[in-house]
């Protein structure tokens, strides 16, 4: 077995190898970016028929077996993951033969809600309210601190709205304990934000840095729905605004180079990336709050050390991916413009069963991605870019009246698909 073999090229003289702890969606997509790029790519994957089967050799062993991490970084240029469970003892392992990227420090930043919140409060990054709560009596004392609503979290494995709470009134306490209860827990109070936003930023081995234009997301029940570029103007402006359609179109384009709002989230993410030495994509949910004096401010909620969901729209509505990004970065390659391509673009999210791509890929701007899984109610299958404008040629000034389809018109007939109410053919 070759160890050591650092960010060298394998013995058969072909593309650099990438090494990637999980097998998801997010696997597939970054080999989806880097098989152009003349990359290979190896996973490490317990489960059967995961979504990177036909893009690369699959090591089939549960993450933290060594038997296993050994064969996934044999003759690899770097490793990199694809979600941010990947045991740190497992990652550290891996980084004494091959350099692992995001570096291990920012999974064990990222895996637990208390460090993480307390690694933004450090950095001075404000957070909603939040405590640590063990035992029932340190819920009580933590809802006494912090008020209601609240929002008791597991601090460890929760993810897409699993392992979470929304307490209202003190009478739901004994039932939330009793989901939850038994597990580290974090409460934290709860945040009437008036827009939930994400900061992807990406940073190279070299140093080199980038931010994408603010992401305005939408969840429901925890899971993110949908994405939109550029993110709306002040939702209280554009009440107020004749142009605005209001209802997700890109009426209201924010420049990254003048809007305060994007300058206060990268320079968030600026002191994450240093804080943590940090290399290739990191994304940072983020709470958009009134303030009293700057009219609104950003508190982090938090980070994903990788490619995340709320960058999809980066793959067709970007001048380079989030996931070619990433891999350019983990490489030490030179970064990919990170602009916006065209006038705006969406992502929708495929939950469940999803419509018939003859239906989809029909709306003007729309690009299907499917992850190749086995459709469960609300598990994620696939989801749909949508863009509009910018180019030459059809389709290309759609904003201005050429085409009069803009963007908030191909999101709403997307979403009749995706949630059923759509005029399908006979
Ligand atoms: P999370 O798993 O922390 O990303 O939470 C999933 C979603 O739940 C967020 O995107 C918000 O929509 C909502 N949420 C989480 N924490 C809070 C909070 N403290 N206050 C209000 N909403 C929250």
């Amino acid at each position: 077995m070759v160890k050591g073999s650092g960010a060298g090229l394998p013995s058969s003289g072909q593309g650099p190898l990438v090494a990637v702890v999980g097998g998801g969606q997010l696997g597939r997509m970054l080999a989806l970016a880097g098989l152009p790029l003349g990359l290979r790519f190896r996973f490490l994957e317990a489960k059967a028929e995961p979504p990177v089967r036909d893009l690369g050799a699959v090591v089939r062993t549960a993450y933290d077996d060594p038997e296993g991490l050994d064969a996934l970084v044999h003759g690899a240029a770097v490793v990199t993951y694809e979600f941010e469970n990947v045991p740190v003892a497992a990652a550290r392992r891996l980084a004494e033969s091959t350099p692992v990227f995001p570096p291990p420090q920012a999974l064990e930043m990222a895996q637990d809600r208390l460090t993480e919140k307390e690694g933004f409060r450090s950095l001075g990054i404000g957070t909603a309210p939040y405590r640590a709560v063990g035992t029932r009596e340190e819920l009580d004392e933590a809802v006494r601190e912090i008020g209601l609503p609240a929002v008791l979290k597991t601090r460890r494995m929760g993810y897409d709205g699993k392992g979470q709470v929304v307490l209202r009134e003190s009478s739901e306490l004994d039932s939330a304990w009793a989901t939850l209860g038994g597990r580290p827990l974090i409460l934290e109070g709860f945040v009437d934000f008036r827009r939930e936003l994400s900061i992807l930023a990406v940073r190279s081995r070299s140093g080199e840095t980038a931010f994408y234009p603010l992401v305005e997301n939408e969840h429901i029940d925890g899971i993110l729905v949908r994405s939109r570029v550029p993110a709306s103007r002040d939702p209280v402006l554009a009440a107020a605004s004749p142009e605005s359609t209001g209802d997700g179109g890109a009426d209201s384009p924010l420049s990254s180079a003048t809007s305060p709002v994007q300058a206060e989230a990268e320079g968030i993410a600026r002191r994450v990336l240093d804080h943590l030495s940090y290399v290739g994509v990191l994304a940072i949910e983020l709470f958009e709050v009134p303030d009293p004096e700057r009219g609104t401010r950003l508190l982090a909620n938090e980070m994903a050390p990788r490619v995340h969901n709320s960058g999809h729209w980066t793959q067709d509505g970007a001048w380079t991916s989030q996931f070619e990004n990433h891999l350019r970065a983990v490489l030490g390659l030179p970064l990919g413009d990170t602009g916006l391509r065209g006038e705006g673009a969406a992502m929708i999210n495929l939950l469940g069963t999803p419509p018939p791509r003859e239906e989809l890929v029909r709306v003007p701007g729309a690009h299907l991605h499917l992850y190749d899984k086995e459709p469960r109610p609300g598990r994620k299958v696939g989801h749909v870019n949508v863009t509009v404008g910018g180019g030459v040629g059809p389709g290309a000034g759609a904003v201005q009246g050429a085409d009069p389809m803009g963007l908030a018109e191909r999101v709403r007939r997307v979403r009749e698909l995706v949630e059923g109410r759509g005029e399908r053919p006979e």
